[in-house]
């Protein structure tokens, strides 16, 4: 039996809906939410990422401030930037757009954002509380997962969730979400073996890699719920997932589509994050 389509496209309409709503109650006490966009270098993939978060805000009253800088900006002056955002109290979060230029530290960047203003929860300290089980910023795309899971109603406790990538922005930190929701989970990553019966064991497989159809129904638990996370732009232009949607929805119970799955969620947890950070300023 085919699996069941989580559309994150239809969900992600519904949070923007509740996310302008909250906007329009926040200006009853005079709170204009404000979020503040660097993009460094032209990356074509990070210009059209950034056009849709620019475009969400203006769809849901969210105040948004684009900073372009060159591909050889320096460190000191990207770092500037951010530091003069923090002291600004119109902004209440500040996104890096990334990846950054070569000749760029992301990680002194990503530290010089103000916590309370880190909207991408990409922080050591507001990763370092989700670690510790007390969320702050949470970041976007694994809080997106989250909330895809929840409204489908797949149940996480207890669940045997996969994770197949470990980086700071995807996999380690959705590990910690399922984690901390019960599920017992394993991080797979470059360097494991057998990824194939690991991922076949999962109830909840998650792909976060960045290589088009390296999952594939081979590798699906029949019924689990399949996330896939990864955005991969094939030789004729074409986006492709980490997963290979023909296969794996055949024996997948829910899966996510790419495009249309995780990506749209992604940028409402962005939209979240600052209203968010805007209550909190006041
Ligand atoms: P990354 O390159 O930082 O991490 C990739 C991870 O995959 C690493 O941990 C690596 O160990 C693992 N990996 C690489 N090859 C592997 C293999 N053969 N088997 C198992 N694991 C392997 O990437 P990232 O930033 O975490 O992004 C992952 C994917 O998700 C990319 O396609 C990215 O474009 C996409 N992404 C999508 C969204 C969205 O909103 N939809 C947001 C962020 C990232």
């Amino acid at each position: 039996m085919a699996a069941r389509i989580l559309d994150g496209k239809s969900l992600a309409a519904k949070v923007r809906a509740a996310v302008k709503r909250d906007v329009e109650a926040l200006a009853q006490r005079g709170i204009r939410p404000g979020l503040a966009v660097i993009l460094a270098g032209d990356n074509p993939a990070s210009r059209v990422y950034v056009r849709n978060k620019v475009r969400a805000c203006e769809e849901t009253g969210v105040r948004s401030e684009m900073y372009e800088l060159p591909a050889n900006v320096s460190e000191e002056a990207l770092i500037d930037r951010v530091l003069a955002l923090n002291d600004d109290s119109d902004i209440h979060g500040i996104l890096v757009q990334l990846p950054l230029p070569k000749q760029i530290h992301a990680d002194r960047v990503l530290e010089s954002v103000a916590p309370a203003k880190d909207v991408d929860g990409f922080h050591e300290s507001n990763l370092g509380a989700l670690l510790a089980g007390k969320p702050r910023m949470v970041p976007c795309t694994p809080a997106g997962v989250m909330r895809l899971l929840d409204h489908a109603g797949v149940a996480i406790a207890g669940a045997h969730a996969v994770v197949i990538g470990r980086s700071n922005i995807v996999g380690k930190p959705l590990s910690l979400l399922l984690l901390q929701r019960d599920a017992t989970v394993t991080i797979c990553h470059s360097k494991s073996k057998d990824l194939e019966n690991i991922a076949r064991s999962a109830d909840i497989l998650v792909a976060a890699v960045g290589r088009a159809k390296l999952v594939t129904g081979r590798m699906v638990k029949p019924g689990a719920c399949v996330i896939d996370v990864g955005v991969n732009r094939l030789t004729d232009g074409s986006l492709a997932g980490d997963v290979e949607f023909a296969s794996a929805s055949e024996v997948a119970g829910w899966i996510t589509p790419v495009p249309g799955g995780v990506g749209p969620m992604t940028i409402a947890m962005l939209l979240e994050n600052c209203l968010r950070a805007a209550s909190a300023s006041h």
